[in-house]
């Protein structure tokens, strides 16, 4: 089996000792062409790596061993390498398939496509973000605030949680739409709660945005003048590697609660 070991440059240290562990349990390094990768860090690692190795994701799986702060994504802690080696060669684990969001961004002058685990967002950090929503189609409002963000299902924990998103369990295949800081007064109006959509729906923002920045998991473009954002869930999915007794509660409880 050839695995990538993919980490933070300040984590290079641990990587070494972990390519070590892994050459004497009999498995091939490949950093460029891997079957399994294993993410060594928290969740930004983990979404670095599924960006970094998106070309080819959709035919691997990725594990991830928490060297970081929370590791949502990671399902073994920094200890538990002897685990991670077990669970590769005996192929007892579970794989959890998510699709993987595209966004399309329409500049005056080129357009750019990228993928995203967690979210993509629109923001703008010094004025009033103004744009028009539109749903497959069709307009929904004229949003003003600081941004919107489209999230999945595996994402609802993150940024969107924050904003009083839904957590939605990761089996199903949503898009949710939620507002960061909407003007709600007697002359603005906007749908004000985050709303959930069905996998197969578009969601798209229209405008002439100039100082907005668009983000999408731990990365950002900000570049020329963007006319429009499209999002969907597309058919690309990370295939996580998670314990055979993996479950969304205990997730949510040892994440969130205790
Ligand atoms: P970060 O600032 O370290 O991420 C913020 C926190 O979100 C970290 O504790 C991270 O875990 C956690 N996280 C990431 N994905 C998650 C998920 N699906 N469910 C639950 N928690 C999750 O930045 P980052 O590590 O580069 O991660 C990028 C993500 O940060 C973005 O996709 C966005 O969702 C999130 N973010 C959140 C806010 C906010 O809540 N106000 C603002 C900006 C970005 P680790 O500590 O293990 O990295
Ligand atoms: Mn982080």
């Amino acid at each position: 089996m050839k695995i990538a070991v993919y980490c933070k440059q300040s984590n290079q240290h641990n990587k070494e000792n972990i390519v070590e562990e892994l050459i004497k349990n009999g498995f091939e390094i490949d950093e460029i062409n891997p079957d399994v990768i294993l993410s060594v860090g928290g969740d930004g690692t983990f979404l670095r790596a599924v960006n970094h190795y998106i070309d080819i994701i959709d035919n691997v799986k990725i594990i991830g061993i928490n060297f970081g702060t929370l590791g949502f994504y990671n399902e073994y802690q920094r200890d538990e390498l002897h685990l991670v080696i077990d669970t590769l060669k005996s192929g007892e684990y579970k794989i959890f398939s998510h699709r993987l969001l595209l966004g399309t961004a329409i500049y005056e002058d080129e357009i750019k496509k990228f993928y995203a685990v967690n979210e993509i967002r629109l923001e703008n950090p010094f004025r009033t973000l103004t744009c028009e929503v539109f749903i497959n189609d069709e307009s929904l409002e004229i949003f003003r605030g600081n941004g919107l963000v489209v999230s999945s299902a595996l994402g609802s924990s993150a940024y969107n949680k924050s904003l009083g998103g839904a957590l939605v369990e990761a089996r199903f295949d949503t898009i949710q739409l939620t507002e960061i800081a909407p003007i709600e007064n007697n002359v603005y109006r906007s749908i004000g709660s985050s709303l959930i959509i069905k996998d197969d729906s578009e969601i798209v923002f229209k405008g002439k945005f100039i100082e907005e920045v668009i983000g999408y998991d731990s990365h950002y473009v900000h570049e020329g003048i963007l006319l429009e954002l499209r999002t969907i869930l597309s058919d690309k999915k990370v295939n996580i590697i998670r314990r055979k007794d993996h479950s969304f509660v205990k997730l949510l409880r040892k994440t969130f609660v205790k």
